[in-house]
């Protein structure tokens, strides 16, 4: 866990040495180029786009000060912001794939990133199995000779389960495989998966990081030799870039982090007791919750919690289901999660799910908790009248 006096220099101080006119907050460049006086100056840079601004498809000051911070909270020697996480997923990937080569990858991750695994990069002829996380011995069992990925998303979507991310990855390692892993679910403030030796640890910044719902952004971070290789190529060919602007929300957005998550899952645990003693509630899967049967996997990898989670209504009428997701008055029916509003995610609305259409899921985002219960309660009580 990372302690308060370095959670306080890496938000407050990293990269703010030198503010002009005695600002208080960081200024913007939204400059598209860099201008250079002696053409021995702008050669050096050529030879070093990483590090120098030339033009903002490369190197941008505000987004580089928004880089240097995140690294540092993930415990890694770099990072890279790209323009969404699918952006930033997709261009980690890509660096560990070419074309006849397998990829592991566990079942239930985020839906656009199995459509790239399986749909996208299949047309370049990289081919992908789906395994159980879960079992260990099954991810092992899927590796081929020509295995060069490992592709974690610890817990999935959805169901939030685990993968013992940290025996995977030394398998992975001592096997000549590379890992990613998403760590969306965990936010910046948990630096396990770097302790672990996953070497592309990606993150929607949209959420957690974001916390308002008004940004999309991705994250990379790993080693500085994978991310300098990362930009020299995906990130300058993908083109995939965060505005300065957005990444100037995202510095803002990083100071209010810790408290933002203080008060969601102090609020999420209350929401899940509460659904878990009601008789109309079947199931609820958060990984934190002490009869969760993988909790000591969660307990290992998380320093703090995540107030999401999904339940299953007691019910086999779709009709009881929907009028539960439309009898809510505070809690919203959207995608994505993270943000400063509660929201749900009911399987329902999606055929294709290989989830019961009982099941929802749940984000708790910074309302106060007697309202949040109120609704959820309020809302079981229409439905299942
Ligand atoms: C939202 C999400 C993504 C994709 O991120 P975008 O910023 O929407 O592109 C990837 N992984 C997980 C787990 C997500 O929830």
């Amino acid at each position: 866990m990372i302690s308060d006096q370095e959670l306080t220099y890496i938000l407050y101080q990293l990269g703010e040495e030198e503010k002009p006119y005695r600002a208080v907050t960081p200024s913007v460049v939204r400059s598209s180029n860099f201008a250079f006086s002696t053409i021995s100056h702008y050669r050096g840079a050529i030879q070093n786009e990483k590090d120098i601004a030339i033009y903002s498809r490369g190197h941008n000051p505000t987004v580089r000060l928004l880089e240097r911070k995140l690294a540092a909270l993930q415990g890694t020697e770099d990072a890279l912001v790209f323009g969404s996480g699918s952006g930033a997923i997709a261009a980690a990937v890509m660096r560990c794939v070419k074309a006849g080569d397998h990829v592991i990858c566990v079942q239930n991750v985020y839906s656009w990133t199995y459509k790239l695994l399986h749909q996208t990069l299949s047309r370049f002829g990289v081919e992908t199995t789906i395994v159980d996380g879960k079992n260990s011995a099954a991810v092992q069992a899927a590796r081929r000779s020509n295995t060069t990925l490992l592709f974690l998303e610890s817990p999935t979507s959805q169901r939030f389960e685990l993968q013992d991310v940290k025996t995977l990855t030394a398998w992975a390692h001592a096997h000549g495989m590379r890992v990613v892993l998403d760590n969306s679910f965990g936010s910046v403030l948990n630096r396990k998966p770097a302790e672990y030796g996953v070497d592309f640890i990606c993150h929607s910044a949209t959420k957690f990081t974001s916390g308002h719902s008004d940004v999309v952004a991705g994250i990379v971070c790993g080693n500085a030799a994978d991310i300098r290789d990362l930009f020299n190529e995906e990130y300058m060919t993908l083109g995939a870039i965060l505005s300065p602007d957005n990444a100037w929300l995202l510095i803002r957005s990083l100071r209010t982090l810790a408290m933002r998550m203080q008060h969601s899952i102090r609020t999420c645990k209350e929401v899940v007791a509460c659904l878990q003693t009601d008789e109309r509630v079947a199931e609820v899967y958060w990984p934190f919750d002490p009869s969760h049967p993988q909790i000591a996997l969660a307990r290992e990898q998380f320093d703090v919690e995540s107030p999401m989670f999904s339940f299953v209504l007691r019910t086999e009428s779709r009709e009881v289901v929907t009028a539960f997701c439309e009898s809510l008055r505070v809690i919203q029916i959207a995608a994505s999660w993270g943000g400063h509003e509660s929201l749900i995610m009911p399987m329902i609305a999606f055929p294709e799910s290989p989830f019961p259409f009982q099941q929802i899921r749940l984000y708790v985002g910074f309302e106060d908790v007697e309202t949040l219960k109120a609704d959820v309660l309020g809302a079981l009580d229409q439905a299942f009248s």
